[in-house]
């Protein structure tokens, strides 16, 4: 059967370590077999970040903003021992920090549902997809020890020299104080990018803050996305017959529990650390857990929630056969092609995702799975595959479909 064909390329980020091996393992079964693949490709492995002093990095994210889709593998983000490990010229930093800077992004987060593999609340027979604020509050906060009794107060000096300021607390002793901030200017792009992805993912929207008890600081992000909501976003979201949610964080973390899932929840910074967490683990692994960078101006990065899975890259390195999971990396290569697919009209593309998507659901619905999900299926006597294996066998179930 012929390739299908591409119009434009796909920038590819190509990574390290395990999922080095998986992305080389998987463009030679399940992609190169089907796909004349256009490719702009970056290789952000830690030697050659080391080798280009992190240029590559910013290449490739410079590669998105032009093309608008782009595909990366986990890659290292180093501590000191990489420094050592790897003889690092310096300590770079997270790839990932440096292309959301540049492209100014939000990252949604989906679980990948699978029969057989049961979330531990029991209702959520549909993705929860978590979209956390990448910038500001706590993470960017300015703290101090208060030793003993005195004032501390809020000064904001405008730039032409007023001055205003607010009380945070009188200490009559020894105390805690924090300061926080966040732009007006992040909180909108934030806002439009998770309107820009439900609308694109055709789920509802939830967000949630204190807006109760933060009448300035939190309520500001309600607003903000009350009125961008408002201006731009309602009449499409109604033409696409889903909806905008904002209720309270409490409420928000209640409703949830109780829900069926299948909508996109906005998070602030923090609430989005946290309940990204919770939320993949009760739906089973990391491993099951695509990632998504959607930039307000449209441009989308697709990559696996998981990082390069160390371990098993000692032990690949041994010759031993590892059963790494590769459906996330899977899915960001599928969710990738499906969007370029859908924006240069190659419906041809778009099945394929669709179409390979499927094979890999139903080799692990046939009992056919790595070692990280036979821990967890509900299935009886699961068949545990080496990565290389399992791959094959999805390529399998693909070619049978056709
Ligand atoms: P990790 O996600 O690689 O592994 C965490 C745990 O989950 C390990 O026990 C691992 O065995 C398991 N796991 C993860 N993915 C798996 C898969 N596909 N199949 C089977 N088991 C899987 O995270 P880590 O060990 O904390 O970090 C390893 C490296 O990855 C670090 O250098 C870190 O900087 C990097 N990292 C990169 C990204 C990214 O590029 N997006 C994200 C997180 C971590």
């Amino acid at each position: 059967m012929a390739r299908i064909q591409m119009t434009t390329p796909l920038v590819e980020m190509d990574g390290d370590e395990m999922t080095r091996v998986l992305w080389k393992m998987i463009k030679e079964e399940l992609i190169l077999p089907y796909i004349e693949l256009k490719s702009d490709y970056y290789d952000l492995g830690l030697v050659n970040r080391d080798q280009t002093d992190d240029q590559v990095t910013i290449a490739s994210a410079k590669a998105s903003l032009k093309y608008g889709v782009a595909v990366k593998c986990a890659t290292i983000t180093p501590n000191a021992a990489r420094v050592q490990e790897y003889k690092l010229k310096r300590m770079y930093k997270s790839p990932n920090g440096t292309i959301r800077a540049i492209l100014d992004g939000t990252v949604f987060r989906a679980p990948i549902l699978v029969k057989g593999i049961s979330p531990n609340v029991r209702s959520w027979n549909k993705p929860i997809t978590i979209a956390r604020h990448a910038y500001g509050d706590v993470y960017k906060a300015s703290e101090m020890k208060i030793p003993g009794p005195g004032r501390v107060e809020l000064v904001y000096t405008s730039s032409d020299g007023h001055v205003k300021r607010a009380l945070v607390h009188d200490f009559d002793g020894p105390g805690l104080v924090q300061g926080q901030h966040n732009l007006i200017a992040s909180i909108e792009s934030f806002a439009r990018a998770c309107f820009t992805f439900a609308l694109d993912r055709r789920q509802d929207l939830w967000f949630a803050t204190k807006d109760t008890i933060s009448k300035q600081y939190d309520h500001s992000f309600k607003d903000i996305f009350q009125s961008i909501y408002d201006r731009d976003y309602k009449e499409a979201f109604e033409q696409a017959g889903i909806e905008y949610f904002y209720t309270l964080i409490d409420d928000a973390v209640a409703r949830v529990m109780k829900s069926e899932g299948g909508f996109i929840w906005a998070c602030k910074n923090y609430d989005g650390d946290v309940m990204s967490d919770m939320v993949s683990s009760a739906f089973g692994s990391l491993a099951m857990m695509t990632s998504v960078l959607v930039s307000p101006g449209g441009i989308y990065e697709y990559e696996a929630a998981h990082g390069t899975v160390q371990r098993h890259y000692y032990r690949y390195l041994k010759g031993e056969a590892t059963s790494t999971n590769p459906i996330a990396t899977i899915f960001a290569w599928t969710g990738a092609l499906r969007k370029r697919g859908e924006l240069d009209h190659i419906p041809d593309l778009v099945a394929y995702a669709d179409r390979m998507e499927a094979a890999s659901l139903a080799t692990i619905e046939s009992g056919q799975m790595t070692g990280d999900l036979a821990r967890i299926t509900d299935l009886t006597d699961p068949q545990v595959l080496d990565s290389r294996s399992f791959i094959r066998a999805i390529r399998a179930n693909y070619e049978k479909q056709n």
